[in-house]
């Protein structure tokens, strides 16, 4: 199966995931996740029409954005969808256009900081860690609508981004729990949509859903899914 073909399988899955749920297909988002994958591969994802890509590690994108920039025939919008250390903040405002994995107040200062620096508007969704799984980064959102404290510092902390200069703060982003069953990845989604309805802000982006479960979050309301192995393979 070439490049061309899996994301044609993946739209035609993402259309039917839209037609189970009353979704139109253009209100999702398909961001190609081409982590570990080699320039050549990259360009046949945008020459197969597609325009946004994502990025986990800094190191990594910044050698292949500016190549893969340089001999794309149109324009591409990258997505950071990885955890930031401090130290590599400083390079994500330039390469990226969407930071999709602020997980922290203390990211969003310094990212705010940066991005009013070099005088610009830098867009970010805000990542939850819903599922409560320690290995996840995000800010804390376990069990959001049970948890009175939590909740209330949780809001603290998203109305305390929101305040923050030169950013735009377009929506939230989760990750599911891996490989659990579905009812409970199908709540970890539906958590993340609840919350970003209970937070009186204008937050339209919900960026959840991957290889193996983007459907289930197309039916829980995901405007962004991040697809990477149903395109590429495994990955080494
Ligand atoms: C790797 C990755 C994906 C894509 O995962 P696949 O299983 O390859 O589709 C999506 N989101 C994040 C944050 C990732 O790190």
């Amino acid at each position: 199966m070439s490049i061309a073909d899996n994301i044609q399988r993946v739209q035609e899955r993402i259309a039917a995931a839209c037609a189970r749920s009353g979704r139109n297909p253009r209100e999702v988002t398909l961001v190609v996740v081409t982590k570990q994958q080699p320039v050549d591969a990259m360009l046949a994802v945008v020459a197969a029409g597609l325009q946004h890509l994502g990025e986990n590690r800094v190191k990594e994108a910044a050698v292949k954005i500016p190549q893969v920039a340089a001999a794309a025939t149109q324009p591409i919008t990258w997505h950071m969808i990885g955890h930031i250390q401090s130290r590599k903040a400083k390079q994500v405002a330039p390469l990226f256009d969407l930071v999709q994995s602020v997980d922290s107040l203390r990211l969003a200062q310094r990212l705010s900081r940066l991005a009013q620096a070099s005088e610009r508007e830098l867009p970010i969704l805000l990542e939850i860690n819903v599922s409560g799984e320690a290995s996840k980064y995000g800010l804390t959102g376990y069990n959001w609508y049970k948890d009175a404290a939590l909740r209330e510092q949780l809001w603290r902390e998203v109305a305390a981004i929101m305040a923050l200069p030169s950013l735009e703060v377009r929506g939230l982003m989760t990750m599911a729990p891996f490989g659990a069953e579905e009812q409970a990845i199908r709540r970890v989604f539906a958590d993340l949509s609840a919350l970003r309805d209970s937070l009186d802000a204008d937050l339209p982006e919900l960026s959840m859903g991957m290889t193996d479960d983007f459907p289930i979050a197309i039916e829980e309301g995901a405007t962004m899914i991040r697809v990477g192995r149903a395109i590429f393979g495994e990955r080494k």
